[in-house]
């Protein structure tokens, strides 16, 4: 059964989309969105030799090799011409690494509708880049999935430009507050503190100021919000 958190993913990949699924581990994203009849083609990228060989293995287990191919690839370099991907997703990472994916495959994007990711961290990283790169935020979600918190933004190409709350907590999600967002940024938050705390003694020291003063100003940020 797949997990919530790629269930969310797969809620935002459209009937009949071509979809390449980056650093798909085990294939099952595209496993299960085949099998439920949502798409009847995608690719399955994976950079390591052991989770590719797990998405081959699964594949074929689950008799879906003709419509899932799966390769060995760095990042979007797993789409070749002639697939017809439409739709990419790229789940499970951190945000950073995810930015990264984006950024040295972005000649491969030139078909691609909708980008679906589901950063584990630092979600802030793919705001930034989809800013920078001509794709706004047309949705997220945040969920929590055995005491873990996990945000899904998606992208579609358009030009935008967030305050940098919204990059860091999400345009959307710092509007919907449900009750995931507040637990995971109350957290934060308190860690910001800790920190804080933890610097206070060091007086005279310009970098260490500058650098509570930074964590200050943010956590009066992400208060105003909550509190909002
Ligand atoms: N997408 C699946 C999910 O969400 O359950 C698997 C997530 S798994 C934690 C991350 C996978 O991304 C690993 O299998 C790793 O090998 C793969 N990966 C990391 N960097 C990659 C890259 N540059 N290109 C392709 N795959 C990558």
């Amino acid at each position: 059964n797949l997990s919530k958190r790629l269930q969310v993913v797969a809620s935002y990949v459209k009937q009949d989309a071509i979809l390449a699924d980056i650093g798909s581990d085990h294939a099952y994203l595209p496993t299960y969105l085949v099998q439920k009849g949502v798409i009847q083609k995608a690719v399955a990228g994976e950079v390591v030799k052991g989770p590719y060989e797990s998405a081959v293995k699964n594949v074929q287990r689950e008799n879906v090799s003709d419509a899932v191919t799966v390769r060995l690839a760095n990042g979007l370099f797993a789409i070749q011409d002639g697939d017809g991907v439409d739709t990419v997703s790229i789940a499970g990472m951190g945000g950073p690494l995810i930015a990264k994916i984006l950024e040295e495959g972005k000649s491969l994007l030139t078909s691609v509708k909708r980008i679906i990711t589901q950063p584990n961290i630092h979600a802030k990283a793919i705001r930034e880049w989809s800013v920078d790169n001509g794709w706004s935020i047309i949705d997220e979600k945040i969920l929590k999935e055995d005491g873990k918190i996990y945000e899904v933004v998606v992208l579609e190409k358009g030009n935008a430009s967030y305050s940098e709350t919204d990059l860091l907590l999400g345009p959307i999600l710092s509007k919907e507050k449900d009750e995931v967002f507040n637990e995971k940024w109350q957290h934060e938050i308190k860690q910001w503190k800790h920190i804080v705390q933890s610097l206070g003694d060091a007086k005279n020291n310009p970098i260490v100021e500058e650098k509570r003063d930074q964590l200050n100003n943010q956590i009066q940020l992400v208060e105003e919000v909550l509190q909002k």
